[in-house]
């Protein structure tokens, strides 16, 4: 199958490598494609985020490289946006859009950062209640993709990242179900490829990709496109999970995926093989 990878992060936003080193490893793992991803301007932490002079240095450099590579691999500007940004999308190829962030008590509270803050989370504002903390955050994402209408949904369970020991919620339960299928079908609604989103497993040891198995089967069943995604922020891991994700890509039903195109149009297809 052809490799390639939608969400990339680098040093103009909170990624290890330079844009150029991306390129780089994208071409000696034989990619095809590349976008580059870096999280959308907003008005605080800006050693996350860009900020404006961030953000032309970042459009800059990657229409550089798109020349400089141009016979080798074909770059794509993106951005990931956030329900927080300001950058205007008209600027980028594509977005991703994706929920980092619950608004709640007049603070902001990271899902995917200090496990600590989002435990106080759960006990201040949803008074220990981390299904209707889960229940928000994916009410929020739906309305959030629906609205913004991005290319591509990112990590639609992002909130997973900090259960792995299963004591922020418990993801059998029926109502945590509920609630991520009614995000997946405002997904749907948008018309934006799903992210499958290796990202944790290089970054935190996760043993499975973004979206969980009951998303992917669910999604399969509405007939949805996928889009392979590194979520990469460090150059050598640029396909790390790659392999397991397409497994369970198979194993759910799935015997294609849209990739990054290498001409014209935005986005091909390619076959799922076994990598
Ligand atoms: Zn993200
Ligand atoms: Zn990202």
């Amino acid at each position: 199958m052809r490799l390639s990878s939608p969400h990339v992060h680098t040093q103009f936003c909170d990624g290890c490598s330079t844009a150029e080193e991306m390129v780089l490893s994208a071409l000696s793992h034989g990619f095809s494609s590349i976008g580059f991803s870096s999280h959308a301007k907003q008005h605080f932490d800006h050693a996350y985020a860009m900020d404006d002079i961030r953000e032309a240095d970042y459009i800059h450099e990657i229409q550089r490289l798109k020349t400089a590579y141009q016979s080798r691999i074909r770059i794509w500007l993106g951005t990931e946006l956030d329900l927080f940004c300001y950058s205007e999308p008209s600027q980028y190829d594509y977005t991703i859009g994706s929920l980092h962030l619950l608004p709640a008590a007049d603070d902001l509270f990271p899902v995917d950062g200090n496990k600590e803050k989002i435990l106080k989370l759960k006990d201040t504002v949803f008074h220990g209640d981390g299904l209707a903390m889960a229940d928000e955050y994916f009410r929020l994402y739906g309305s959030y993709i629906y609205a913004q209408r991005p290319q591509i949904a990112g990590h639609v369970d992002l909130i997973r990242k900090n259960n792995s020991a299963g004591d922020l919620f418990d993801e059998n339960d029926s109502h945590y179900r509920k609630s991520a299928l009614q995000a997946l079908e405002m997904v749907r609604r948008s018309g934006a490829i799903l992210e499958v989103n290796t990202g944790a497993m290089a970054r935190y040891g996760a043993v499975s990709p973004y979206p969980a198995r009951f998303l992917l089967e669910a999604w399969r069943n509405m007939e949805g496109e996928v889009i392979l995604s590194s979520d990469c922020h460090y150059a050598p891991d640029i396909m790390a999970g790659y392999g397991q994700a397409v497994q369970l890509l198979m194993e759910t039903g799935f015997t294609s995926a849209r990739i990054l195109g290498t001409g014209d149009s935005l986005f091909d297809t390619t076959l799922l093989e076994k990598l």
